[in-house]
């Protein structure tokens, strides 16, 4: 299925790839803090031989043990989605981005942000070589060709695995921006890229509500001629107020912008695509 703006450049075509449901059972092999609020947590297993990840935006459901237990309850996959066992507990499932595959050595990254509270964060910052934890998907990919003549990618700490990842992915050259705004100077990461990228980095405590710095940024960030895409991921409600500002104020076209809500301040374990 393609979304098609101008005729003459079919190359600029987003393209969405479904993949068949699988629910795989993986083991922890390494533990690394990238700082000291992200985490990278390398997965193994034969599981792995399979996975294919099309996208820096696609994303798996990991599935975590119950309290107590060290194996998580996996669901099957059934014919309209996933069947869960009905004598046991609903596993507790949140969503996070393949960072890096690697099918010879059948490992998969995750990277996770730490915060204040949540299963997922309790889980990622006591994670131990040996663990256990089941993974679903990635059903489907959303594929933003690179193209383009310039790339803009925004986010907070839990968009900084896929832009990471798409940062690594760009051809050499490829004009790209990023605006991220995390909690402070020691919630940056380091990227590694072959394109021409212009960083911008803002920090929570600079202004009185959280996403305002990002904004304020926002509204002076220099957008250049030409075909541009851009992709933003964060909380729900500044990811709403972002999208907005580049359609009203910045006159992006909104076929050309992909917003996504990866948390909401106050409610569990969210996603949303941000088109309304
Ligand atoms: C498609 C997609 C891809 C994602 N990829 C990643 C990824 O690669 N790495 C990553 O770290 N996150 C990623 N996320 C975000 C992650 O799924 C959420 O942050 C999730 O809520 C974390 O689960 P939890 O169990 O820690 O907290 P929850 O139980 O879901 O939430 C508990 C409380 O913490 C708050 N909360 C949740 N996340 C945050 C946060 N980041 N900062 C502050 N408060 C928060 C909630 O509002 C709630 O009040 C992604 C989300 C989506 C939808």
């Amino acid at each position: 299925m393609t979304n098609s703006i101008l005729q003459d450049r079919p190359d600029l075509d987003v393209t969405r790839v479904r993949h068949a449901l699988k629910f795989r059972l993986l083991q922890v092999k390494r533990v690394q803090a990238l700082n000291p609020h992200f985490v990278r947590v390398t997965f193994t297993g034969d599981d792995l031989e399979d996975f294919v990840s099309a996208s820096f935006d696609d994303h798996v459901k990991l599935f975590f043990p119950q309290p107590g237990e060290s194996m998580p309850a996996i669901p099957q996959a059934g014919p309209d989605g996933p069947v869960f066992d009905p004598s046991k507990p609903r596993p507790i499932a949140r969503d996070f981005t393949p960072r890096r595959h690697d099918r010879a050595t059948r490992e998969l990254d995750i990277e996770f942000a730490l915060h204040e509270a949540g299963p997922a964060t309790a889980w990622a910052a006591q994670a131990k070589p040996g663990q256990y934890l089941g993974i679903g998907g990635p059903r489907g990919s959303f594929v933003i060709p690179t193209q383009f003549d310039w790339h803009l990618m925004i986010g907070d700490e839990t968009a900084l695995p896929a832009i990471a990842r798409r940062l690594e992915e760009l051809p050499e050259g490829t004009r790209v921006a990023t605006l991220i705004e995390v909690a402070d100077q020691s919630a940056r990461i380091e990227f590694d890229t072959r394109a021409d990228l212009y960083a911008q980095w803002r920090y929570r405590n600079e202004s009185e509500h959280p996403g305002g710095a990002l904004l304020l940024a926002l509204r002076e960030t220099f957008v250049p001629e030409g075909e541009g895409y851009v992709w933003a991921a964060g909380e729900a409600t500044l990811m709403r107020a972002v999208r907005q500002l580049l359609c009203t104020e910045r006159g992006i076209d909104k076929r050309r912008i992909r917003a996504s809500a990866y948390w909401k301040r106050g409610e569990q374990g969210v996603h949303e695509t941000i088109d309304g």
